[in-house]
């Protein structure tokens, strides 16, 4: 199955099975804007509160608040949104389809970086044991003009963005040949900067002067309450400030499903250290965060850092964790060494000092940042992405999640063999004793066969089976999502063992 066919399935499996919709589907749709269903809106809750845990509960100097979406709109120009918070976009004219010049040359440059991966496999066939990949990346003439070129287009947009010189950035997408997947063609408009805030007004009349933003970010909210936390919570640096919620940014080109949308929640984390000390803190974040996508059972080789070419304007250091969507390598997470640059600002325009006083040097200073940022949305995709398998099993296909125990939105599903015989009261007492601890399904209907088939595509990772001996001796039929290994177990011993196989723990203690 192509990288696309696959891709394809997995949204109509969202759609489904009852995990994402479009949002205002009888309407149509909305582009860009969707809505998690009943199976998905649990699975987002936990890797949320699989974040919330890992922060707040696994680092004694991290605590979380929730702050409002609106927020005083002077907050927007200290952050740098209001006059930079900008996409370049480019037109073809052709299509009339509108896209960020930066993305069409980073597609370009992934292109680029397959062809070189197909020359290394390709001599890799023909050398056979001795093959050193390395020594052919650096020595083979034309891995090295493609490499050359990737740098090229790195360069030249890193310029470009940095001086505002979008003019570069349009020769360079000529030069390079980049046409439009729609068109085809090489005819572009020029390249111009678009700003991505929503904005909206406070009170009911228009009057201009009380124009709110929908926040982009949720960083913000934690640097405004920067005092408020540290000297209520007598916080000491190095300590971290973390937040989930909604963001909103108006994406002229929203695509791929759930990875590019117009509101979508982010899971941020604002570590407060010495000056000094950012670079520790960053290389710390860097390794712990990725250790926090692998302990979901995700294989090391579906991520990779991709360290930025062009750093943000608050940034000293910035690296994104990229994951192997099938629509290829593509961030959903960002660290981020933001100096003092966000605190430095906000002292500047609400005339407030934010500063620490350090006991220990006696003395006073605006503490550095660095930043972890996730989007929650582009989290659950890439679940999704690495959960989802066909097998084919006796000339069937069965579509399987294999999410996490932990993460898994029904973990149990409890099923009366047959719908007689008293065989579904037994079930019923099973379900309402587990319900208490755990979010159970019980269902009589068709045979166990579908039954165990629709479990497993919605991830449910233990069926547990209710037959006639079940009746004498108190024990069931417990099935294993994804070996399908079927045992006897005792009803006594179905909590612990659910307990012990869909706790959070069992996810956190692979971070400590
Ligand atoms: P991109 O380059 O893909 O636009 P970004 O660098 O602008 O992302 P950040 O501002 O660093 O993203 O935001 C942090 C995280 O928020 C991203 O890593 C991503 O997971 C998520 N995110 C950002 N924009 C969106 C969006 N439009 N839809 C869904 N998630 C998003």
């Amino acid at each position: 199955m192509s990288d696309a066919a696959l891709f394809d399935k997995i949204i109509s499996h969202c759609k489904e099975y009852g995990f994402v919709f479009p949002s205002s589907d009888i309407y149509g749709g909305l582009a860009a804007v969707y809505d998690y269903g009943q199976n998905g809106a649990p699975l987002r809750n936990n890797l949320r509160q699989y974040w919330w845990q890992s922060m707040t509960q696994l680092h004694a100097n991290i605590v979380g608040i929730d702050a409002a979406i609106f927020m005083h709109p002077k907050t927007w120009k200290a952050s740098g949104h209001v006059d930079g918070f900008n996409d370049p976009m480019i037109d073809n004219k052709d299509s009339k389809k509108r896209y960020r010049a930066d993305v069409l040359i980073e597609d370009h440059q992934e292109k680029i970086r397959q062809k070189i991966e197909k020359e290394i496999d390709k001599a890799a066939k023909r050398f056979g044991e001795t093959f050193d990949a390395d020594m052919y990346r650096s020595t083979n003439p034309r891995v090295m003009a493609y490499q050359a070129q990737i740098d090229h287009c790195d360069a030249v947009l890193k310029e470009g963005l940095e001086t505002g010189n979008l003019g570069m950035i349009k020769e360079l997408i000529e030069s390079e040949g980049i046409v439009c997947p729609i068109s085809g063609s090489k005819n572009w408009t020029e390249v111009r900067q678009f700003n991505l805030m929503y904005s909206t007004q406070m009170s009911a009349v228009e009057s201009g002067e009380d124009q709110l933003y929908l926040r982009p970010e949720t960083a913000q909210g934690i640097f405004v309450n920067f005092l408020n936390v540290q000297k209520t919570g007598r916080m000491k640096l190095p300590f971290g400030i973390a937040q989930t919620g909604k963001a909103f940014r108006n994406e002229i080109v929203a695509r791929q499903f759930i990875m590019r949308m117009k509101e979508f929640e982010q899971m941020e984390m604002q570590f407060f250290c010495q000056p000094g000390t950012e670079m520790q803190w960053y290389n710390y974040w860097k390794e712990l965060r990725l250790k926090w996508h692998m302990a979901m059972g995700i294989p090391a080789s579906s991520y990779r850092y991709h360290d930025h070419v062009k750093l943000a304007h608050y940034a000293n250091a910035a690296v994104d964790i990229e994951f192997d969507f099938p629509f290829g390598f593509k961030e959903v997470e960002g660290i981020h060494s933001r100096t003092d640059f966000d605190l430095g600002r906000h002292e500047e325009f609400s005339g407030k000092k934010l500063r620490y006083f350090d006991p220990e040097k006696n003395e006073s200073y605006v503490p550095y940042v660095v930043e972890t940022s996730i989007g929650l949305d582009r989290l659950f995709l890439l679940t999704l992405c690495n959960a989802y398998c066909e097998e084919e099993i006796d000339g069937d296909t069965r579509v399987v999640l294999k999410l996490h125990p932990a993460l898994a939105p029904v973990k149990a599903a409890i099923l009366p063999l047959v719908k007689k015989d008293e065989l579904p009261e037994l079930a019923e007492e099973i379900y309402q004793k587990l319900r208490l601890d755990f979010p159970c399904y019980i269902e009589d209907k068709d045979s166990i066969g579908k039954r165990y088939r629709r479990m497993d595509a919605i991830g449910t990772p233990f069926c547990i089976t209710v037959d006639h001996d079940s009746l004498n001796d108190r024990s069931v039929t417990l099935r294993y999502r994804d070996s399908m290994k079927q045992e006897r177990v005792s009803i006594d011993s179905l909590h612990s063992l659910l307990s012990q196989a869909t706790a959070m723990s069992s996810l956190l203690k692979e971070l400590i």
